[in-house]
């Protein structure tokens, strides 16, 4: 697309966009009466206007029915809380690419899934007892890695093969991956590793990656929090073997929201190891309360507790706009949302992309770095109205979220820079 830095211009795409009515489904935060340009669906999305509802229908459940709303509809829609989860499955199925709703299930937090998932697929032998993974993931990742590792009496030093970032662009290449997978396959255990890099803002090609470890007979998982709902993806068709996510960020589920796996129906008559709860169990014979534990089939099998009712309400709600909308047309107004942003902040040489310029390797997200006056110029955007985030020492990563910002909202980034450097 050929982009112009005009107020009209931008204006006229957000006239042409056909996803221009979503922004209506949120509320947009505001200062002084003025709506922000909230840039940080990367971090926290924002409130649907539908959550509140979706909120209090459930605590009128709870008013009205008790302990009865597990099984008696609260409404004419006859659904209860018991089964609650499964409404969460069409959307994410389709979001994620599964093959069927039980290669899905929205459930617990994002950390403690990935523990949950490495308990079941890092199965070490004394020879293959190794993990891939990429260095400088999220620290979250990293301390789960290695916690997980020493809990099984294993030294992190030497199980931990990491793929660093190329020195001369910082990024992760596949073939690097590809070669690290190959060199290491008689003693890797297990693939873990982001989707999409929370820093730069780089896309890993999974469907690659996952090829080459399965090529290679090592299971592979992806931590997708900042790839759901950004990037369109196709879990089973890549044969990735497992995942989760969070749905706080850009499927605006809320903060804290809850979290959600995926297995690959490969894996699903295998028995696999893991930490069980009686919500885990087969839910036809889960109030027997006998001893002895029967997964359910699938990835509700990982499930642990009871569920938090008002989390996947919130959940259920957010995923609805984002099912609706699809994938494919929210990838297609990202990439021109994107484009234009790299468009803007591209005369000035005091900023530099961390984020690929290739479209295929990067989602809504663009990381700056800034080496001088970086933090300056965060304060300036801040004090503007322009809501992003600041990383140490000199990184600001600005996410224009395709269902709810506008071409004018990236727009106005390139009207700040412009007085930042110019004044
Ligand atoms: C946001 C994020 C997390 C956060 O984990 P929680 O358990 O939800 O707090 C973890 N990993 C990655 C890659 C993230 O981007």
């Amino acid at each position: 697309m050929m982009y112009e830095n005009s107020l009209a211009f931008a204006r006229q795409l957000d006239q042409q966009d056909p996803l221009r009515h979503t922004r209506n489904s949120f509320h947009i935060p505001q200062r002084d009466g003025v709506d922000l340009t909230y840039l940080c669906g990367n971090s926290l999305g924002l409130q649907p206007k539908m959550a509140r509802q979706a909120l209090e229908k459930e605590l009128s459940v709870w008013q009205n029915l008790g302990v009865e709303g597990w099984f008696e509809p609260g409404d004419a829609s006859g659904q209860v809380w018991l089964n609650y989860h499964e409404r969460c499955k069409p959307a994410l199925a389709q979001i994620v690419g599964a093959a069927s709703e039980t290669e899905v299930c929205p459930m617990n937090a994002l950390t403690v899934n990935i523990h949950l998932l490495l308990t079941s697929f890092f199965q070490p032998a004394a020879r293959k007892r190794k993990i891939l993974t990429i260095k400088g993931d999220f620290p979250s990742d990293q301390y789960a890695l290695e916690t997980h590792v020493r809990q099984r009496g294993l030294d992190p030093a030497d199980v931990l093969i990491e793929v660093a970032p190329r020195p001369d662009d910082l990024l992760i290449h596949t073939t690097d991956i590809q070669r690290a997978i190959a060199e290491n396959a008689d003693e890797l255990a297990v693939i873990w590793m982001s989707g999409l890099n929370y820093y730069t803002g780089q896309v890993y090609n999974m469907a690659v990656i996952a090829e080459t470890a399965a090529r290679h007979c090592i299971p592979v998982g992806f931590d997708l929090a900042h790839a759901i709902g950004n990037i369109p993806l196709r879990l089973h068709e890549w044969g990735v073997d497992f995942a989760t996510w969070c749905s706080y960020k850009y499927l605006n589920g809320g903060p804290g929201a809850v979290s959600g796996i995926f297995v690959h129906e490969k894996h699903h008559n295998q028995n696999l190891p893991r930490l069980a709860g009686w919500w885990g169990y087969r839910e036809d014979r889960r109030f027997a309360m006998t001893p002895g534990f029967l997964p359910a089939v699938g990835a509700d099998g990982w499930q642990l507790s009871t569920p938090n009712i008002p989390a996947l309400a919130l959940h259920q709600a957010s995923l609805a706009i984002t099912a609706e909308v699809g994938m494919s047309a929210l990838r297609q107004k990202s990439e021109q949302l994107t484009g234009y942003l790299e468009y803007l902040l591209a005369p000035y040489d005091e900023v530099m992309l961390l984020t690929p310029d290739d479209p295929n390797q990067r989602g809504s997200q663009l990381s700056l770095l800034v080496r001088k006056r970086g933090k300056e110029l965060f304060r300036h955007l801040t004090e503007a109205g322009i809501i992003g985030d600041w990383r140490e020492p000199d990184c600001i990563r600005l996410a224009p979220a395709p269902l709810y910002n506008t071409f004018e909202d990236v727009w106005q980034v390139g009207e700040v820079l412009r007085q930042f450097y110019t004044t």
